[in-house]
Formats: C-alpha cells, sequence, structure tokens
C-alpha cells in the first residue's frame, strides 16, 4: 500500500491522538513485526511492542498520554538503532523499521509515516551484524505438487547479503533435511499447510522442525504458486520465459513455487526493492554429492564433533584470503563434484597454481586486501551509502588489476575463465576515488570534486578561522589576559572573563549567560560571523549528502559488474587457498577414475596430521578395488582405526571437491556417496538409545548405498550384547560386500576378521602393535591379517586403572585363556564361523558361557529371561550362578567389569568336572 492511500484511509479511533492513530494503522498492516516508528530522533514503540522490547533490550518502558489513557512506550535513539537490531533480529524477532517521510516543515498536519525496511533473521545485509565467512541464507520449501505426483521439495534460497540466488529440488524429507542442516539458514520459509498440517502425512515436523535451531516464517499457502514464480521471475529478472534459466515449468513446480513465494516475501521486507538479487541459478541434481548430516559430523568437515573443540577439514582448508573466499571454500567442501570433468578442471587450475609459485604468492598477497565485494554490492544497492564502506570497495579494486596481471600468467582453462570473468572495474574505483578523500579513512568528499562545496567550505573556514583569531584580538584590546572564546552547543559561540575582572569588559560586550566564577558575552561583530559558519556548516552537510547520493546512484550501475567480479575474485581465492595449502601440507593430485578403485599410497589423515606434531603421524597404505572392496580393519582400541577410516573417507571427499589430497599417490575412483557410522561410544549420546540411533543410521546406509558408494562403517554393533553385535556386523558386512559398495569396518570384534576369509572380495587389515613385557605400543600401521587380541587390559593399563586391578585382570585373562575359551578353542572357533556357521558359534559360546549347559542363552525369550532358578542337576551352586547371571546387564558392563563377573561366576561354581 502506497502512503498516500495509507494516509487517507487512516481511520479515527475515538480519543485517540493522530499519532497513535497513524501508528495503529501502520501497525495493523506489519501485525507479526515488532514496529519501529520513527519520532524524530528516536524509534517508538508501543503497546505490546514496547513491553516486549523493553524485557529484550533492558530499556525503560515509559508511556506516553494517547487522549485519556496512557500509552506503554519504549524508545532507542535513531543513531543507536544498529545496536539495538541486532539484539532482536538474534532472538528471532521480525523489526519493520517505519520511516517519516518527509520533513516536519513540510507536513500537512502529521508527518508521512511508512516502512520502508522489514529486517528478519533471513534478510540482515549489515556485514557488522554477520559472520565474515559465512552465508546468511533465507530459504523457501514448496512442498511436493500434489497434481503431479512427483515427490520432489522445492528450495528456493537467497543471501540478501551477496545477492545470491539459486533454485533446486530435494527429492525426499531425508534430502531436504540434509541440504537444510548444509545451509544452517537463518531463516526459512514454509507454507502453512506444512507447518500446520490438516493432514498429518504432511507433516514435515521431522525433516524441518525436528532438530530445527533455525527461524522459520510461515506464509500463506497460495503465496507457493508456481504460475505466480515463473511471472515473478520473468519481471523481476526482464526475461521472456523461465527457461532461460535452465527450468523447465512443466516439471520444475516445486521450484517454481518456492521461487514464487520466496520473491514475494523479498518484496515484502524490502519495499524498496533488491536491486542486487542475482537471477536464479537451477542447481539440478546429480551435479553435486549428497553429503548426509552423519558424514558431515563424522568426518569432521566443517564443524568438530565436540562443539568449539578442534581443527576441521574447513578450518584447514579454508586458507582464502577474502570473505568470498571464504564462503565459496565452505560451500565446496559440503558440496563435493560427481563429474570427473568437472573434478579435473578444478585441479587442473590447482596443480597450475601449485606449480607456478610467483603468481600464486602475488594473487593471494593482492586478495589479502581485497574486502567483501559481494557485501560491498549489496550495500550500494540498499541505496546506504556509508563513505567508509565505499571506501573500502575502492580499496579493494585498488587490488584487482595486480592479481588479473598474475591470474594471466596462469595457463589453465578454468583460470582463464576467471580472467575473463574478472573485471578491474577501473571506472566504479575512479568513480570513488574522485568524489571521496581516502586520506583519514572517515571518506568525506574530496576537495576539487564540487566547486560549490569548495567554495562552502573556505567561506566556513575564513569564518572559522576569524573567530579562533578573536580571542588573541580582544586579550589585546581589552587587556584581560584570561579572555576565552569558546563554544556550546545551545548557546553557540562566546566570549568568557572571570569575575574578577568583569568591570574591564568593554561596552560593545553583549551578556549572554552568568555562571558561577564568570560571565559570557558576544558581540555583533562575532554574532554575524558565528551565523556565516553555522550557515555555512548547514550547507556543507546538505550537499555532501547530495554527492553522497549521486555517487552511489553512480554505482548502482556496476553492481552487476561488482558481483560478477567479486565471483571471479572468490574462485581464484580459493583456488589459490587450495594450491597453498598443497604446498604447505605436501599433499598430491590425486588422479580421479571412473573404476571402482580407491588406492591411496602413504596416505595421511589431514586434520590429525596438523594436530600432531611434525612427522609423527604416521602414514598407510589402503587399497579397494572391485577385486577386495571389503576391508576389516581390526586393532586394540586407540590403535587408530578409525583414524584410518576417516582419512580414507577425507581423502576421497576432498579428491571430489577438486583439492590435492594428503597422499603420497592416490588414485579415487568416482563415489555417489560417502556413508559414515561411527561407534555409539564416540557419539556423545542425546538420550535417544545409542543403539536405536545406530541400527537407524545403519539402516540408512544399506538402503542407499550402491557399488559406486564408500561405505565408513566404525564398530557397528557394540551398543548391544556382544553375541547380538558380532551377528549385527557381520550380516551388515554380507549385505555390503553382496551389493559390492567399497566398505572399510573398523572393529574390536576379532570374530570377524574369519568373514574376510570366507567372503571372496574382502579381506583383513589390522593396525599394528608391537607388545612388549607388559604393555603395548600403538604403532598405528595397516598390516594385512587380523589381530586375534584386543589389548584390553594393556590399554587399561595405559589409561591409569589401579595396578591392583590391571594385575588382576591379566590374571583372569590368562585364565580364561588357558580354559575352554583360550587361544586354540577360539582360533577354531573363529574358523568355523568364518564359514558361516553363526549357529554353531553361538551354540558353542553359550556351552561356555553358561558352564552347566543351559541352552539357547543367547535367545530373548530363551530361559534367562524366565522367571526363578532352574535346578541344576549336578552343581548345587549352579542355581547361584545363574540367578546372577540374569541380574546381569551386559549392555552396561565394561569389558574388565565383564571379565571379572566370569571369573567370579566361575569361582562359586565346583571344580571343573
Ligand atoms: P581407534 O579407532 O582404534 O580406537 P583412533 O583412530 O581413534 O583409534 O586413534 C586414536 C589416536 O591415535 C588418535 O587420536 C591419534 O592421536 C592417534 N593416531 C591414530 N592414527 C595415527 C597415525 N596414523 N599416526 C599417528 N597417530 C595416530
Amino acid at each position: 500500500m502506497s502512503p498516500r492511500r495509507s494516509a487517507r484511509s487512516r481511520r479515527a479511533v475515538a480519543g485517540s491522538t493522530p499519532l497513535i492513530e497513524q501508528y495503529r494503522e501502520i501497525k495493523a498492516r506489519h501485525a507479526d513485526s515488532m514496529l519501529f516508528f520513527r519520532v524524530g530522533d528516536f524509534y517508538e514503540m508501543f503497546f505490546e511492542d514496547a513491553e516486549e522490547a523493553s524485557g529484550l533490550l533492558g530499556i525503560a518502558l515509559a508511556s506516553r498520554n494517547n487522549g485519556p489513557i496512557e500509552v506503554p512506550l519504549a524508545g532507542v535513539p535513531a543513531k543507536a538503532l544498529n545496536e539495538y537490531l541486532p539484539r532482536l533480529i538474534e532472538a528471532g524477532r521480525r523489526v519493520a523499521i517505519c520511516e517519516q517521510l518527509e520533513e516536519v516543515a513540510e507536513a500537512d498536519g502529521i508527518v508521512r509515516r511508512d516502512v520502508v525496511e522489514i529486517v528478519t533473521p533471513g534478510t540482515v545485509v549489515d556485514p557488522d551484524q554477520l559472520t565474515r565467512g559465512r552465508n546468511n541464507f533465507v530459504v523457501a520449501v514448496a512442498a511436493p505438487a500434489r497434481s503431479t505426483g512427483a515427490a520432489e521439495f522445492g528450495l528456493a534460497v537467497a543471501d540478501l547479503s551477496t545477492g545470491e540466488f539459486e533454485l533446486r529440488g530435494c527429492g525426499d524429507p531425508d534430502a531436504l533435511r540434509d541440504d537444510l542442516s548444509r545451509l544452517d539458514p537463518a531463516e526459512v520459509l514454509l507454507p502453512q499447510r506444512l507447518t500446520v498440517p490438516a493432514d498429518p502425512a504432511e507433516t514435515l515436523d521431522a525433516a524441518i522442525t525436528g532438530s530445527q535451531t533455525w527461524v522459520t516464517t510461515s506464509r500463506p499457502d497460495w503465496l507457493f504458486d508456481p504460475a505466480t514464480g515463473e511471472e515473478r521471475l520473468q519481471s523481476r529478472f526482464g526475461v521472456h520465459s523461465a527457461a532461460g534459466f535452465g527450468i523447465d515449468p512443466r516439471r520444475d513446480q516445486p521450484l517454481l513455487a518456492a521461487a514464487s513465494a520466496l520473491l514475494a516475501y523479498l518484496d515484502e521486507v524490502r519495499p524498496g526493492g533488491v536491486k542486487h538479487l542475482r537471477p536464479p541459478r537451477v542447481d539440478r541434481t546429480g551435479r553435486v554429492m549428497h553429503l548426509d548430516e552423519m558424514t558431515r559430523r563424522n568426518l569432521e568437515l566443517v564443524e568438530p564433533l565436540r562443539p568449539g573443540e578442534g581443527v576441521t577439514l574447513l578450518s584447514l582448508l579454508d586458507q582464502t584470503k577474502t570473505p568470498m573466499g571464504a564462503r565459496l571454500m565452505r560451500r565446496r567442501v559440503l558440496r563435493p563434484l560427481l563429474g570427473q570433468e568437472e573434478i579435473e578442471t578444478r585441479l587442473d587450475a590447482v596443480a597450475d597454481l601449485v606449480a607456478q609459485s610467483a603468481p600464486r604468492r602475488a594473487i593471494r598477497e593482492h586478495l589479502s586486501r581485497v574486502r567483501d565485494l559481494e557485501r560491498a554490492a549489496a550495500h550500494v544497492s540498499g541505496g546506504k551509502c556509508e563513505p567508509r564502506r565505499l571506501l573500502a570497495l575502492a580499496n579493494s579494486l585498488v587490488e584487482l588489476p595486480g592479481a588479473l596481471e598474475n591470474a594471466s600468467k596462469l595457463t589453465a582453462s578454468r583460470l582463464v575463465d576467471i580472467t575473463k570473468r574478472l573485471d578491474p572495474l577501473d571506472d566504479t574505483r575512479s568513480a570513488i576515488e574522485e568524489a571521496l578523500d581516502a586520506g583519514d579513512g572517515s571518506g568525506t568528499v574530496r576537495e576539487g570534486h564540487s566547486r560549490e562545496l569548495d567554495q562552502l567550505r573556505s567561506l566556513r573556514d575564513e569564518a572559522a578561522g576569524w573567530i579562533r583569531d578573536l580571542q588573541e584580538r580582544e586579550r589585546r584590546e581589552t587587556g584581560i589576559e584570561s579572555l576565552k572564546v569558546g563554544f556550546n552547543k545551545v548557546f553557540g559561540y562566546y566570549i568568557e572573563v572571570t569575575r574578577t575582572r568583569v568591570d574591564q569588559v568593554p561596552d560593545r560586550f553583549i551578556r549572554k549567560q552568568t555562571l558561577a566564577g564568570s560571565e559570557r558575552y558576544f558581540t555583533t561583530e562575532l554574532k554575524e560571523w558565528e551565523e556565516k559558519v553555522l550557515a555555512a556548516d548547514r550547507e556543507i552537510e546538505h550537499l555532501e549528502a547530495q554527492l553522497l547520493r549521486a555517487l552511489v546512484e553512480r554505482l548502482g550501475k556496476d553492481i552487476r559488474r561488482i558481483q560478477q567480479t567479486a565471483a571471479a575474485v572468490s574462485e581464484l581465492d580459493v583456488l589459490a587457498a587450495l594450491a597453498h595449502v598443497s604446498v604447505r601440507n605436501d599433499w598430491t593430485r590425486p588422479e580421479i577414475t571412473l573404476s571402482r578403485e580407491i588406492q591411496i599410497e602413504q596416505g595421511r589423515h589431514p586434520v590429525v596430521e596438523a594436530a600432531l606434531g611434525p612427522g609423527e603421524f604416521v602414514a598407510g597404505d589402503t587399497r579397494l578395488d572391485s577385486g577386495t572392496h571389503v576391508l576389516l580393519v581390526t586393532g586394540p582400541n586407540m590403535s587408530g582405526k578409525s583414524t584410518v577410516l576417516r582419512q580414507v573417507g577425507i581423502i576421497a571427499l576432498m579428491a571430489h571437491t577438486g583439492s590435492f589430497v594428503p597422499a603420497r599417490r592416490a588414485r579415487i575412483g568416482l563415489c555417489d556417496r560417502v556413508f559414515t557410522r561411527v561407534g555409539a561410544s564416540d557419539n556423545l549420546a542425546s538420550g535417544m538409545s545409542t543403539f536405536m540411533v545406530e541400527m537407524t543410521e545403519t539402516a540408512t546406509i544399506l538402503n542407499s548405498a550402491t557399488d559406486r558408494s564408500l561405505v565408513l562403517l566404525d564398530e557397528i554393533g557394540r551398543g548391544t550384547s556382544t553375541y547380538d553385535g558380532v551377528s549385527i556386523a557381520c550380516a551388515v558386512t554380507e549385505r555390503l560386500h553382496e551389493v559390492g559398495a567399497r566398505t572399510l569396518f573398523a572393529t574390536h570384534y576379532h570374530e570377524l576378521v574369519g568373514l574376510a576369509e570366507s567372503l571372496p572380495r574382502a579381506a583383513a587389515l589390522n593396525v599394528a602393535v608391537r607388545e612388549t613385557e607388559d604393555s603395548v605400543i600403538f604403532l598405528h600401521r595397516l598390516e594385512p591379517g587380523g589381530c586375534d587380541r584386543s589389548y584390553g587390559v594393556h590399554v587399561a593399563k595405559l589409561a591409569g586403572l589401579p595396578r591392583a586391578v590391571v594385575a588382576r585382570a591379566a590374571q583372569i585373562l590368562r585364565a580364561l585363556e588357558s580354559g575352554p575359551w583360550g587361544v586354540g578353542g577360539r582360533s577354531a572357533m573363529l574358523g568355523d564361523f568364518g564359514k558361516g556357521q553363526l549357529s554353531l558359534f553361538l551354540a558353542r559360546a553359550e556351552g561356555a558361557e553358561t558352564a552347566g549347559g543351559a541352552d539357547h542363552v543367547a535367545e530373548p525369550d530363551g530361559p534367562l529371561h524366565g522367571t526363578g532358578p532352574r535346578p541344576e542337576p549336578g552343581d548345587p551352586a549352579a542355581g547361584d550362578v545363574l540367578d546372577q547371571l540374569r541380574k546381569a546387564e551386559p549392555d552396561r558392563l565394561t569389558p574388565l567389569e565383564a571379565l571379572n563377573l566370569v571369573a567370579e561366576l566361575k569361582s562359586k561354581l565346583s571344580p571343573e568336572r
């Protein structure tokens, strides 16, 4: 609604003042926002807004007289808006900024006011309120189109602080959740029917509202309309058809629906328009690898497993110099590519930069002085004209020719392409430099830019100079040594004389103000000069503002060019950073192949390596190919099993993002996905049964992995009893073997090693340890074959368990090893097990454990869960032992407690019969 109309349609509320009436009318149109209502130098909030703001901001709650009643009021100085606004936005509130649209003097009756901007968490553009290397996304999610029966969700993603705009489809709620958590949007727009669904089947709770930390904004369903979406795209970007963006209006209904809602929202929150929004980039599924949350977290790609602690792959790779480069790096780490050609193009560019160290260094040196060009473009587009930001833009542009010149020395196709897109924007820079004075960084209008301004300034300087000299002159003339000329905001310029010398004051001094120890005067001459200074100041201020506006308008024409250049610069920055990290850490270019291999020679885990001292990390080889695609990695706890797994996963992902990798040599066959599942014990449990979480995650992997996937499983089955665990781990391995997925399975169940012998395309590896007299040394070296001991007692010792306990455990262990569980017996059993005779294995194990021959111990409905002791033929103590066994909770026992329990039980039974 236009301000004019809103003013006319004002309805009188009985007893209200016109101001409050106007407030109510505007507030009615922005009921869901907190209304910052400009009154002079303040933004005022009334009614509930005042109460809420006072609580959230800790400002005083006052009241304003409104006819017969008092209205609650709170206010913040207009100048301090940037201090208060972020606190409300962080609290998830929307704030509508309502300005005075005319000068008070011009107003006919009450000043015209209207909302010029609504600030919401997803639409913040002020760089001071945003994180440097992170995007601030607002995302609209459209539900699958019912009519077409397709299950695809539509996503429209924009970052108003940078102008990025992207449309994409998401196959199912899982993919949607993963996509959203990758984007980590500041605000999500959802159709009403998804937030308050009539049909429970439509609930997106699990996908969106489940684990969300972002603000959701519910929007009317009709805004998510594909046809309107197409129209909005056409009119906003001045095209005849959305097909030009690569959109197929029939197939891409959800994308258009999301675009419609997003663009409508932007129009609403920025009535003045968002000129810098770029044409949408349509992201088809199939170009980038889907990364689920498990993998992102487990491999610590962008966030450490324990929040706030440690290095991540991103923090290692992100040696970019510019904020937009940092944002792009983050995006690339989270979106590995699927296509060989595109990966190779990136690798070519990195290789070129690695080889050419002089241009690489020079480019990085130049880029280190380039600021956030994307956000500068957004600032200009918003019509804001803070001189310091414009100057920062000019100072950044100064560096572009140098960067460009060095980039031109490189020959990789991607770099050639970047140099073509990188426009040094000389004219933009000179427009700023000609207008603004960079001298002290405050960015006032430069001398020589406007004759009129220069004249006004010299006029003011002359007048100010006359006043400055006045003190000396008057001292001489009156002979009053202590006479002072001063200025204060209320009274203006004055001549001050101490009371003791007042009798020496000449007649031409006119009294202005009396203070305790002195008198203040002015003269007609001083008054005249003062008027000249003040008038000149006013005019200067006015003219400067006008000149700045003209400058910003001029720069507004360059927004697209600035954005295009920003995109080229960010890519150059990312590639140069990758090259820099590769050189520094001695990484190599991976060979990308179409076969199903992963061959890594002397691979290292980049993050663990960075955490250790130089030379401390033990590099290792890994070979997977279609002949052997399942590796069972055994080794004691702490030997480095999960490090090996993660290392392979990270190296594969790095290769897919077009980065060099930490290895002497690496051949990576393209993967369609990387799945990870790490042990329950590593998971900081969140209330839900960790075993349940583990199985759910494993199920997802088994249901989605293909023969092109890479699957990393760390200790699955650990969250339940040993037999359950071994059985599940076995079955899962067999399945992945059948599917053909490249699989690394780390386990401390040595029982699984036998499986490697019986499955044709599986092999066992172990992480070597050296056993000394009474301790172990972890060599962190992979060797073929299984490891048949867990060294738990040794690890317990290393962990600082009391000596006596360790000694006792060792004693028990020896006893156990010489009994029916002894090493010889066990390996025989493993052989059987390896041939797949699980039942036989279980029967034997049960026989051994219960010692009295009770059958089916591991079966949930077996006698173990029955009531009352069973009479035990032969051994009077057996009932007791069984009783104790029934009460035991294997899930809760540590291995050592379990050993102690077995020893205790055994000691209760009569000696071997
Ligand atoms: P596991 O999974 O067998 O319990 P981890 O993979 O968690 O063991 O490794 C335990 C620790 O050993 C790591 O935190 C790391 O400090 C160290 N480590 C692992 N692999 C290596 C290696 N190749 N070289 C040096 N140290 C390693």
